[in-house]
């Protein structure tokens, strides 16, 4: 029976990787923490996730603030809305084929379990949001307790080979399939980079993100980052120098009323806003790591080959 259950997720494991996937590890289904698995599919055994890998040059535009939609789009919307999807319901498939149950999870950004909180990669206002109707996992947990990698001090999920850089998907099954082990941390050190990165403050010291704060800039309110920001910007906003600067105090509410008001890069075809801030948190980790020489994947050259640019300020009160 073992063996059966390895031949089978030998099967699984190749299936994402034809179609894309970069990692595929699973655990059991005991071990994870995000005890929604089991509201999700009561019979749960094994929670497998897949890992796709951000391409490196997908960032060079919001790092060199050349062009936006590259990221945007082929870095966040292509790959949760076509890439990921076909290797998942493939991976299903072939679970289903063997006579076992098959849940596939992919991230819905528009759909939020926290009545109180927002995903910068997308429009607040067209979030639903209500514990009631939807059972989200929480995806950065689930991935490291299937072993996929270690939660850095921001929280993102970073991987011996990509570092910060992927996306992933889940597949929640009956079938006991052999687990792969628990990473132990071992590439977060703590550096701080990735606080200091972000042009809004949006990540305490501690690691803390205020995820409107994180939207307002990510969306971008930062004049440094944001080429397209008018010298006008926010005309009516008392503070509006501060805004731009990335120092304003940002409630929930006030969050609201400035990205009401930011509409300084044309308008998204679909319904990703662009990363103005170059998701900096996640390079600035990216190239720290690399630097460090902790990556598995390696390259050529070094991600970062021209200093770091910001704009000069142009807006006065
Ligand atoms: S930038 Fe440094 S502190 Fe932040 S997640 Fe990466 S390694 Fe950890
Ligand atoms: S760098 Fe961008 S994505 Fe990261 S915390 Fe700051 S605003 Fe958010």
């Amino acid at each position: 029976m073992q063996t059966d259950m390895q031949a089978l997720k030998q099967k699984v494991i190749e299936t994402f990787q034809k179609l894309g996937g970069d990692i595929v590890v699973c655990g059991n289904a005991e071990r994870f923490h995000d005890k929604r698995i089991f509201e999700l599919m009561p019979e749960v055994k094994t929670v497998i996730c897949a890992a796709f890998r951000i391409l490196r040059g997908a960032r060079r535009g919001i790092e060199e603030g050349t062009t936006y939609y590259q990221y945007t789009t082929m870095a966040v919307e292509n790959m949760e809305e076509v890439v990921m999807p076909m290797p998942l319901l493939r991976a299903c498939a072939v679970l289903e084929d063997a006579g076992f149950r098959a849940l596939p999870q992919r991230r819905t950004p528009w759909i939020m379990n926290e009545k109180d909180k927002t995903n910068p990669e997308v429009d607040y206002a067209e979030i639903y949001r209500g514990k009631e109707a939807e059972t989200m996992l929480d995806f950065e947990q689930c991935a490291v307790d299937a072993g996929l990698g270690e939660r850095g001090l921001s929280g993102t999920v970073l991987t011996d080979e990509f570092g910060p850089c992927q996306r992933y998907v889940f597949l929640l099954t009956d079938a006991a399939l052999p687990p792969d082990p628990v990473q132990t941390p071992h590439l977060c050190d703590r550096c701080g980079k990735c606080v200091t990165g972000c042009p809004g403050h949006a990540i305490a010291p501690d690691g803390t993100l205020d995820c409107w704060r994180c939207a307002v800039y990510y969306n971008g309110a930062c004049g440094a980052k944001n080429p397209f920001l008018p010298a006008n910007a926010f005309p009516d906003e008392p503070d509006r120098t501060a805004i731009i600067a990335g120092e304003a105090k940002i409630s929930p509410e006030r969050a609201r009323e400035i990205l009401d008001e930011i509409h300084f890069y044309p308008g998204m075809k679909h319904s990703y806003p662009a990363s103005m801030c170059g998701r900096a948190c996640d390079t600035e980790c990216y190239i720290h790591l690399e630097e460090k020489g902790v990556l598995t994947r390696k390259f050529k050259t070094p991600f970062r080959i021209r200093p770091e640019w910001k704009l000069p300020s142009i807006w006065k009160d």
